[in-house]
């Protein structure tokens, strides 16, 4: 009997025909292996949090829950092995007891870390780059049910490919990640007017570790979110107990579930509301263990498309965006959110080679997005903007390759791995080409 599938977004739904868990490495090779034979098509899926399908399964979907956990630690180099399902959540405490955390996060904790790697998941900073960044090695089941290694040094090219590797080249079953020693942030969190903060926020971007914010649309308000790291000595100075619960619990997601129910049952009284919610923002300080700082809960649902600009075209791009919001009645309650990335060499990295600032547009799950993310995504386009691959977006093949240098190379390196297509699914057949 088929199962279903749905990710988190709530807008991607798959029909599984089966459902495999595999428990070793050497299993995920005999799934692979009987379903190259059998013609069947396999999709590995980490939290489903991408809110593209790209983790939708064709036939048959694999689960790694059951393959978590660290394998090796070396100490002197700073490096870990980490089972491919291990999510971030229960990687980030244990790196924290080995006195180790990932130079930086995003901005959830619920992904795999094979999942977030591979669509090119990013915190900000514009000095530090995304996670696929700290991988220093991986290891793979391809398509013929061969487990292959692949590092800088050990078949390069491959490696170039498969940290942001869509899971169109195999099941990743091990990731070596290069760590840094643990570190706490301090976190300011402060409101600010939008044009005053935009005059000064590639300055700000440059001279705090992390730096991020959101303008809420319909006003001129920004949060600001800056992060710096504090003396490995601080002893830390979190949230009390009843702040964070109301911030991040009663405000972030109970109460604003409720502002988005009202703004989707009558979408006229966004403006008001964002008002509101603008002015009711406060400023925060504390300090607390990095990844703590970096992840919150989002409990309300939404769907999201994200792009990456160049650095500079930053202002000139979110401008565009608000007098066309401004001037077409769209009506928003989600923030628009700012990031900022420092160039990679990852050749499917929406920062390959360039120093990036992402903007990141959302709407409430219940809502509409498509005029607004179409709008989005054509002014996006028009700074040479590349789409998060997690994210909503309509790019395909073509367009994917003028974007990205090594487009081809990538293409080259699945056609050799997959040349079956064992592990597609729509979404690849579009991106990539079928
Ligand atoms: C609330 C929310 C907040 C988010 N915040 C951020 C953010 O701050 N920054 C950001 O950049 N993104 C963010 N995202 C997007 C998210 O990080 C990415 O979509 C990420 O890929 C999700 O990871 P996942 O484990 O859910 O992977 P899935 O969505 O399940 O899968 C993504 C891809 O990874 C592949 N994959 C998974 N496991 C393996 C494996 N073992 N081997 C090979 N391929 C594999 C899948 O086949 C699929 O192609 C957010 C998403 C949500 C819903």
């Amino acid at each position: 009997m088929s199962q279903s599938w749905t990710n988190w977004g709530r807008n991607e739904h798959a029909a599984v025909d089966r459902l495999h868990r595999p428990e070793r490495a050497s299993q995920v090779a005999e799934i692979v292996g009987t379903a190259h034979k059998e013609q069947r098509k396999v999709k590995v899926v980490g939290s489903g949090h991408s809110f593209t399908g790209i983790a939708a399964p064709a036939q048959d979907q694999l689960r790694l829950d059951a393959l978590t956990g660290i394998v090796a630690v070396d100490d002197t180099r700073r490096r870990v092995r980490v089972r491919a399902g291990t999510t971030l959540r229960d990687l980030n405490p244990l790196l924290w007891d080995l006195g180790l955390a990932m130079p930086n996060l995003g901005d959830i904790d619920a992904q795999t870390i094979a999942g977030a790697i591979s669509t090119g998941t990013h915190g900000t900073g514009a000095g530090l780059q995304g996670l696929a960044a700290a991988v220093c090695g991986l290891t793979l089941v391809t398509a013929d049910g061969t487990e292959v290694r692949c590092s800088a040094e050990e078949d390069p090219g491959l490696f170039q490919a498969a940290r942001v590797g869509l899971g169109a080249l195999g099941v990743l079953t091990e990731v070596e990640l290069q760590l840094v020693p643990a570190y706490r942030l301090r976190a300011v969190e402060r409101p600010a007017e939008l044009m005053p903060f935009l005059e000064s926020v590639q300055e700000v971007a440059d001279t705090d570790r992390h730096v991020e914010f959101y303008w809420f649309p319909h006003t001129e308000r920004v949060l600001t979110k800056r992060n710096t790291v504090v003396d490995a000595l601080h002893p830390g100075r979190p949230l009390p107990r009843w702040r964070e619960e109301l911030d991040d619990h009663l405000l972030s997601n109970v109460v604003f579930e409720g502002i988005n129910r009202l703004v989707a049952w009558r979408p006229s009284l966004a403006p008001r509301v964002n008002q509101v919610s603008a002015r009711a923002l406060s400023a925060r300080e504390f300090t607390d263990r990095s990844y703590r700082v970096f992840c919150t809960r989002r409990t309300v649902r939404f769907t999201e498309s994200e792009y990456a600009v160049p650095r500079a075209a930053l202002v000139p791009a979110l401008l565009e965006l608000k007098a066309w919001i401004e001037a077409n009645d769209e009506f928003l309650p989600f923030p628009v959110e700012v990031r900022f990335a420092a160039a990679d060499d990852i050749w499917l990295s929406t920062a390959y080679e360039r120093d990036t600032a992402y903007l990141a547009v959302h709407q409430y799950h219940r809502m509409d997005n498509r005029r607004y993310f179409a709008a989005f995504e054509a002014i996006a386009r028009s700074h040479s903007g590349r789409p998060h691959w997690g994210k909503l977006h309509t790019l395909g093949a073509a367009e994917l390759d003028e974007s990205y240098p090594r487009f081809g190379e990538f293409v080259d390196v699945r056609n050799r791995l997959d040349p079956d297509r064992v592990f597609t699914n729509a979404y690849l057949d579009r991106v990539l080409g079928p």
